[in-house]
């Protein structure tokens, strides 16, 4: 992928060769931290965030972006289709703008869950504000039969102000009604509910149970129906709980599995080992070599069973699956005079034949200036990828 622009990569947090699933994540967290629901001040940044991801989250804009930058996505007219709210919506399932208006609109809530919990299953609170009907005036706003037609407006519920913008030329500027809230109505001081003071809902607190099931996945979502803010006339939209995974130190999840690196020193990786995983339910696993086998660095092995619960069959399990590191010892380790005896051990050298037309060079380290060059490069970024490539079985042994 030859990218020559990378600044809605840069706004989304991601590498230029982040993957779809990357991708989704990154727009995820920034969209509901920049929600202008959360963040009203920062109506501008979730505007870039929601352009960034309508492109990059396209195939074909993507190559268009990586091929040309903004221009190419300007110039090919694919840019800026949707408002910043109708891709959030779209993303976290809000519904269409038809049914938003019959419904109050849909929070989302993002919440941090441990891979832990995720295994286990778990039960969290979460403690919301929400609007709910005024309880006193039952969302009348007032005393019944006391609304009167608004004095400011006229009833019309606008208000109209001419302005002199030049000789001879006027400008009529149209505004809600402050008084009223543009419902041409409302209540003299007397009669207004003094609860809610008119406003026919209250804030309130309340308590949503959050089941995590066993075998959950990162951004998975949970729907209270009808939970969102109360307004009267209008079914409630519904509060979704995103869930946002924590990295875990030992384990990462690709799908059902789970993935960990293991260090073995060269006396394991040669002549065998057994060696403990605490598993993320607290048992304790022990794993070990079968005699005469070797471990190489970058092996992969895997202990069927003993991944991430499936969601909705629990009792069946993804595979864990083990990467190691071979540890070779420092320089000097091993007195030059004992040499001899572990070469004894190993397998034979190749003999060599050096003849007086070869030339002898030194061998010497790589500098840091040109290693740097290389992990600058977009190879580098490659190389940066998790774990072993997919679409790796395990095999039963
Ligand atoms: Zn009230
Ligand atoms: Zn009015």
């Amino acid at each position: 992928r030859m990218v020559h622009e990378t600044a809605y990569y840069d706004i989304l947090g991601v590498k230029p060769n982040a993957s779809a699933e990357e991708l989704k994540k990154a727009y995820r967290k920034l969209a509901l931290k920049y929600h202008p629901d959360k963040n009203p001040n920062e109506g501008e940044k979730f505007k870039h965030i929601s352009q960034a991801y309508e492109v990059l989250s396209d195939p074909k804009k993507r190559d268009l972006y990586d091929q040309g930058g903004e221009q190419a996505i300007k110039e090919g007219g694919v840019g800026g289709g949707s408002s910043p709210m109708d891709i959030f919506n779209m993303f976290f399932g809000g519904g269409g703008r038809m049914q938003r208006e019959r419904k109050g609109k849909n929070v989302v809530h993002q919440l941090s869950v441990s891979l832990e919990e995720m295994y286990k299953g778990s039960t969290r609170k979460l403690g919301l504000q929400k609007n709910v009907i005024c309880e006193k005036c039952e969302g009348y706003g007032g005393k019944k039969g006391t609304l009167e037609k608004c004095s400011t407006c006229k009833g019309k519920g606008i208000q109209i102000r001419v302005q002199q913008i030049g000789p001879g030329m006027i400008q009529q500027i149209q505004s809600m009604c402050a008084d009223c809230q543009g419902q041409g109505e409302k209540f003299s001081s007397k009669d207004r509910c003094k609860n809610c003071n008119g406003n026919k809902v209250e804030r309130q607190k309340k308590i949503l149970e959050v089941h995590i099931d066993k075998g959950m996945r990162d951004g998975q979502r949970i729907t209270f129906h009808g939970e969102g803010d109360q307004e009267p006339g209008l079914e409630p939209g519904d509060v979704i709980i995103v869930l946002d995974q924590k990295e875990h130190a030992v384990f990462q999840r690709r799908g059902d599995d789970l993935i960990m690196r293991m260090n073995l020193k060269l006396v394991e990786a040669l002549c065998g080992f057994k060696k403990t995983v605490e598993t993320l339910d607290d048992r304790v696993l022990v794993v070990s070599t079968r005699p005469g086998e070797v471990i190489k660095q970058d092996d992969v092995k895997c202990v069927q069973n003993e991944g991430m619960p499936v969601y909705r069959d629990p009792y069946d399990k993804g595979q864990l699956i083990i990467q190691f590191d071979v540890d070779f010892p420092k320089k000097h380790w091993l007195p030059e005079h004992l040499m001899f005896q572990l070469e004894r051990l190993l397998p034979p050298r190749e003999d060599m034949m050096i003849t007086d037309d070869m030339e002898e060079v030194e061998l010497g380290e790589v500098e840091a200036r040109k290693q740097q060059h290389r992990s600058n490069s977009r190879e580098a970024y490659e190389q940066d990828e998790e774990g072993p490539r997919t679409g790796m079985q395990c095999q039963t042994q």
